[in-house]
């Protein structure tokens, strides 16, 4: 048990109104809390950037200790849900506190391996627990984070050009910023989405959302074009301090390699670039497997729009193998929703790509009874219909 009366005496304590934001995503920080009494929302970036609340802390919770342990920018913004009352370790006081309570760091190290680590993800991509036995083709052998070929150029053989730019209506949609760098610390213009002005069409069954006269994906990726370092819009100043050095320093290798630059009006090869580069941003750290895989699920989006069949089939694939490997090798906590959300994609890509038999299993797994989301039971059930319909007339002919 932690004995919160004697780290009271140890550290400072604050008091937060409701709706009061501790700090936001991507913030710097130092510090590390524990409530007292009271609740605090976990709010992540949702697909649209929206936030999306991800969890709720309580008396005898903490959070924010990555910024404090590895001075990472915070991974989620926090916000009190009512008056709460914390108790804040910062490095001045940390190690005092660490030796009168060392149950603390215990708590501390488990919470960092299994539970803050999902706060930074985005929607939908993990899943707890190992692989299961029975799934014996899950294709996971070969993995989906072999290293892109950094030669002439930094596209997968197959990639071509093409000719469509932004259509005009995305401006309104979009206003000039500028943004600091935080690998070379320069400045450098951005474009952002006016989110509040989005209105969404539809969702796909792969969960693509549509919006009207606005397609998003073409500005979710940033790239310092003094650095070269590139990332999502969402998560641009998540990055570990250890890497800065090695992304500075492939930064001059693709430098020599190749331009990146946004022309105005875009053009959609600008836009592959930039999610090609995230993909070698990502490469330069320990690769996990659910962020390549929404950048190759965003791409086999862009692939389908420009009426590339066969590099949609390639990334599609990609994606697959990289959501199967985060899915069934990552052992996080998410929601039953997410994990409904995931499983559900599992099924979409495998369909795209033939494999019937393992969408089956995918959709099958994805309905969630008890604490579930309807709609998405709902369409997975329709898919299994669909798949039934389809498998009983494969074996009638
Ligand atoms: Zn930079």
């Amino acid at each position: 048990m932690v004995d919160i009366a004697a780290l009271a005496r140890l550290a400072g304590v604050r008091k937060y109104g409701a709706d009061e934001i501790f700090f936001h995503f991507g913030d710097p920080g130092h510090e590390m809390f524990i409530i007292l009494k009271g609740t605090v929302g976990v709010f992540i970036n949702s697909l649209d950037g929206s936030p999306l609340q991800v969890a709720v802390l309580k008396d005898g919770d903490f959070f924010g200790e990555m910024s404090l342990l590895e001075g990472m920018p915070r991974s989620a913004t926090i916000t009190a849900l009512e008056d709460t009352v914390c108790l804040v370790i910062d490095e001045s006081n940390f190690e005092q506190v660490i030796a009168q309570q060392p149950s603390l760091a215990f708590r501390i190290m488990k919470g960092m391996s299994n539970r803050l680590r999902q706060q930074n993800e985005e929607l939908s991509f993990l899943k707890r627990g190992p692989k299961p036995e029975e799934n014996d083709a899950g294709g996971n052998a070969a993995g989906s984070s072999a290293p892109l070929p950094l030669n002439s150029a930094i596209y997968p053989p197959g990639h071509k050009s093409y000719p469509a730019t932004a259509p005009e209506a995305h401006n309104a949609y979009l206003f000039d910023s500028e943004t600091l760098c935080p690998v070379c610390e320069n400045k450098f213009p951005v474009k952002m989405v006016r989110s509040s002005k989005l209105r969404l069409d539809k969702i796909d069954s792969d969960l693509r959302q549509r919006f009207y006269d606005f397609e998003p994906l073409w500005y979710a990726a940033w790239i310092c074009p003094h650095c070269y370092y590139a990332n999502f819009n969402f998560e641009f100043k998540q990055v570990s301090d250890a890497l800065k050095k090695k992304i500075m320093e492939q930064g001059q290798e693709l430098k020599a390699k190749l331009a990146v630059n946004f022309s105005s009006p875009r053009k959609i090869d600008e836009v592959f670039t930039s999610y090609y580069m995230i993909l070698q941003t990502l490469q330069v750290g320990k690769v996990d497997p659910g962020k390549a895989a929404k950048i190759w699920l965003r791409l086999s989006w862009l692939y389908s729009d420009v009426e590339d069949d066969e590099m949609c089939t390639f990334t599609s694939r990609q994606a697959l193998e990289a959501y199967s490997e985060s899915y069934f090798n990552t052992r996080r906590d998410t929601s039953v929703e997410q994990d409904q959300r995931l499983t559900l994609l599992l099924g979409e890509l495998s369909l795209r790509l033939g494999q019937k038999e393992e969408a089956l299993k995918h959709f099958r797994n994805s309905i969630v009874r008890k604490g579930g989301n309807n709609n998405l039971n709902r369409q997975a059930e329709d898919r299994i219909q669909e798949l039934r319909t389809a498998l009983s007339e494969q074996e009638n002919a």
